[in-house]
């Protein structure tokens, strides 16, 4: 191929819309900044979701994409964890990505290739076709850390982690307990183990990593990556890239209804309740979460799911089929339809949270919704279910210090009462609870300044883009 003025790349996102929304984000920064354009290449399992097919129909021109054929997954036992079935989709894919990353380079001259969590399969295509690879790590700096870390731990340690004594030290993070590691390696006998390890293995084959963090955030981990040793990828801290609320003007009639009560509510009055796109309860923590609103006596909005056996299992199928709603219980919505909403399945939540009404946030603590209530300085209340969500409630709740986390029963539930202690705590309460309002508040312009012209993610970002450049014109 002949010279290109601006450098184009490939991603690969793996499945799931949380995993496509800051990678979309990170591609609009690249060509807004530096003109560099994308092509996505989305491995898929079946037909897509509605949300990820308006997600994509409304991409800017700069971003383009293509849908490679569907896997067939009816092999995996039903039960399968959601890595081992985004690992597999990627490697079934393999022969299809290939042929997709050579018909872009031939066209377009790729510049890197960018794959994410559970891509690193794909570098052997980019390596051939001597494409640079990259990784777009879409999870905190503390977690890709310990992915470096994890095949010393694995040789180091004997035991199960979680049955270790002693807090763990992953480089330049709190020491952690194993039974507060990412739910993967919480097995190691399990095939997610096995993948989440062959990857972290795979990790130093990257020429370099993009993290969705921001160094004020988390300045120990982001600086322990950033020390060079021998065959350890450069590592750019670009973050927070998030959706941004205000960024879309089309808004469906579903998402006007939470909007509106918004709307009608005192300002910073209202709990916004969310577990995420694949975030599961059981009924029996639904009720209990009702209940707990309910004693509460706070204003809410709460984006409900049907329960499900499964945690992992409407993370590729979000509209799940069943109302929500029929799990409440009885007479919940008529007592508490003065002060709270119940929105079944979706919310627009980057709206929310930008919104003067919200207060606080109850969250899965998935990685984009704290980039998206960090942003909007919005104090959390933890709440995690699985990934590496419960390293990230940790990090929120005893080193950062902006989020409160409720106590879990015996049982694994988190009763009625301590749910409307957290909720009428953080919405209420003085001292503590004011020491997280001050925090998030001072944390919410560190994240904006790290994104302003001589911020540090900015920083990162230009450097990143000047390589691709410099790789583009070396061709
Ligand atoms: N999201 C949303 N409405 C919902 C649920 C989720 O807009 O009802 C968005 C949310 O704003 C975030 C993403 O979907 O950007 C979820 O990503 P996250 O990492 O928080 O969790 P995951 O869904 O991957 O567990």
């Amino acid at each position: 191929p002949g010279p290109h003025p601006h450098p184009h790349i490939a991603i690969l996102p793996t499945p799931g819309i949380g995993h496509l929304i800051p990678l979309v984000e990170f591609a609009k920064k690249l060509h807004h900044r530096h003109f560099i354009s994308t092509t996505f290449i989305i491995p898929t399992d079946g037909p897509l979701s509605t949300a990820q097919t308006t997600f994509l129909s409304a991409l800017p021109s700069a971003v383009d994409y293509l849908l490679l054929p569907p896997v067939n997954l009816d092999d995996l036992p039903p039960d399968v964890r959601a890595e081992t079935r985004i690992a597999v989709t990627v490697t079934r894919s393999l022969p299809s990505i290939h042929d997709a990353v050579k018909s872009l380079h031939a066209s377009k001259s790729l510049s890197a290739l960018v794959v994410d969590l559970f891509g690193t399969d794909a570098f052997e295509s980019a390596v051939e076709l001597n494409i640079p690879p990259y990784i777009f790590f879409p999870s905190t700096a503390m977690t890709l850390s310990l992915f470096f870390h994890l095949p010393e731990l694995d040789r180091t340690v004997l035991s199960e982690y979680r049955d270790v004594h002693e807090k763990l030290q992953i480089p330049g993070c709190a020491p952690i307990h194993g039974r507060d590691l990412i739910q993967p390696v919480q097995d190691r006998t399990s095939d997610a183990y096995q993948w989440v390890l062959r990857h972290a293995k795979r990790y130093r084959m990257a020429e370099g990593i993009v993290v969705n963090t921001f160094q004020e955030l988390e300045p120990g981990p982001v600086r322990a990556l950033l020390v060079k040793e021998n065959g350890k990828p450069d590592v750019y801290a670009i973050g927070p890239l998030i959706k941004m609320g205000s960024s879309n003007p089309e808004i469906n009639e579903s998402d006007a209804i939470s909007v509106k009560f918004l709307d009608r509510q005192p300002n910073g009055s209202v709990l916004y309740v969310s577990f995420g796109s694949g975030g599961d309860l059981s009924h029996d923590q639904i009720v209990e979460i009702a209940h707990g609103l309910e004693k509460s006596g706070q204003r809410f909005l709460w984006v409900l799911r049907c329960p499900n056996a499964n945690p992992n299992a409407s993370y590729f199928d979000i509209q799940s089929s069943g109302d929500p709603l029929a799990y409440l219980p009885q007479g919940f919505l008529e007592r508490t339809q003065d002060r709270g909403l119940v929105v079944p399945l979706w919310a627009p939540q980057a709206q929310i949270l930008t919104h003067k009404s919200i207060c606080a946030f109850l969250t899965h603590c998935g990685w984009n919704s704290v980039l998206e209530s960090v942003s909007s300085g919005v104090p959390m209340i933890a709440w995690p279910l699985y990934a590496e969500q419960g390293m990230n409630a940790v990090m929120l709740h005893e080193d950062v210090r902006v989020a409160l986390r409720p106590r879990v029963g015996e049982n694994g539930l988190i009763v009625r009462d301590e749910v409307a202690r957290v909720v009428k705590g953080l919405m209420e309460g003085e001292a503590e609870e004011k020491e997280i309002r001050g925090r998030i508040r001072d944390l919410k312009d560190a994240a904006a300044n790290s994104l302003s012209e001589n911020g540090t993610s900015t920083k990162f970002l230009d450097e990143l883009a000047e390589k691709w450049k410099r790789n583009n014109s070396c061709k």
